[in-house]
């Protein structure tokens, strides 16, 4: 999968070259193409932003600015252009999956005010947010994006480590994770993850996974989930 990404701090992306998109990048898996926006300007000074109209607080990114940057990766992608922004919709789990099928993406990232609204209105297919409170640029939501979506591209992790995770099959939030010591700090791992006997921990997962979901994010269960969950409560 090939990622686009327009931005004015390509330098923020560095990060991306470890651990697992590391490793994804080095094997080919996945593709991630800086394009730093301030490259288009054309202004002596290498402006790329100015003054809102209207007035008002801090600056916005120039329309011919962008679009001049986004027309150089265009040359190069068919991707859809998503723009990172507050005003998008949320991104999930569910959005995730549906990107992941996409074998290019542009990300567009903003930054001070934003950028002016014609050339939004100009190349973006779809805006999204990774939630209701505002960064001071797109940098940090695209590594969010891009590290949520290559979870799904077939050769970055195994199969079985979505499968089971937090809003990935259901509607329900991952069983607790023990590993080595079994005994720390006086409290030891359940009896049953050391038993050996799939199907019990398999059934004790699945009750883990309500039980859990019961108390962090009850919102999520159905009724008759809420119910099993207090069952187990008093058993
Ligand atoms: N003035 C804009 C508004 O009120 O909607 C906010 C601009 S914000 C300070 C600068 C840039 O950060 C945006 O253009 C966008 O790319 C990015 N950004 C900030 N918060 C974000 C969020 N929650 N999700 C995605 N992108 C965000």
């Amino acid at each position: 999968m090939k990622f686009e990404i327009l931005t004015l701090f390509p330098e923020m992306f560095e990060i991306m070259n470890e651990s697992i998109i590391g490793r994804a990048i080095k094997n080919g898996i996945i593709e991630i193409n800086l394009t730093n926006i301030r490259d288009f300007s054309e202004d002596k000074h290498g402006h790329v932003d100015d003054t809102p109209y209207g007035g008002g607080a801090g600056m916005v990114m120039k329309p011919d600015v962008v679009y001049r940057a986004y027309q150089s990766v265009r040359k190069k992608s068919n991707g859809k252009v998503i723009y990172l922004s507050p005003q998008g919709k949320r991104l999930n789990q569910e959005k995730v999956k549906e990107l992941a099928k996409e074998d290019e993406l542009i990300l567009l990232c903003g930054h001070y005010e934003g950028i002016d609204n014609r050339v939004i209105e100009e190349i973006v297919d779809e805006e999204i947010s990774i939630g209701d409170y505002v960064l001071t640029g797109g940098e940090l939501p695209a590594m969010v994006l891009v590290d949520s979506v290559i979870r799904y591209v077939e050769g970055v992790l195994s199969k079985d480590s979505t499968a089971e995770e937090s809003f990935s099959e259901s509607n329900l939030l991952e069983y607790p994770q023990y590993t080595k010591p079994d005994k720390f700090l006086d409290k030891e791992v359940p009896e049953i993850l050391l038993s050996g006997n799939h199907q019990k921990i398999d059934e004790w997962r699945e009750q883990q996974s309500i039980l859990t979901t019961y108390k962090k994010r009850p919102e999520l269960l159905t009724n008759a989930q809420i119910e099993t969950a207090k069952k187990l409560l008093n058993e």
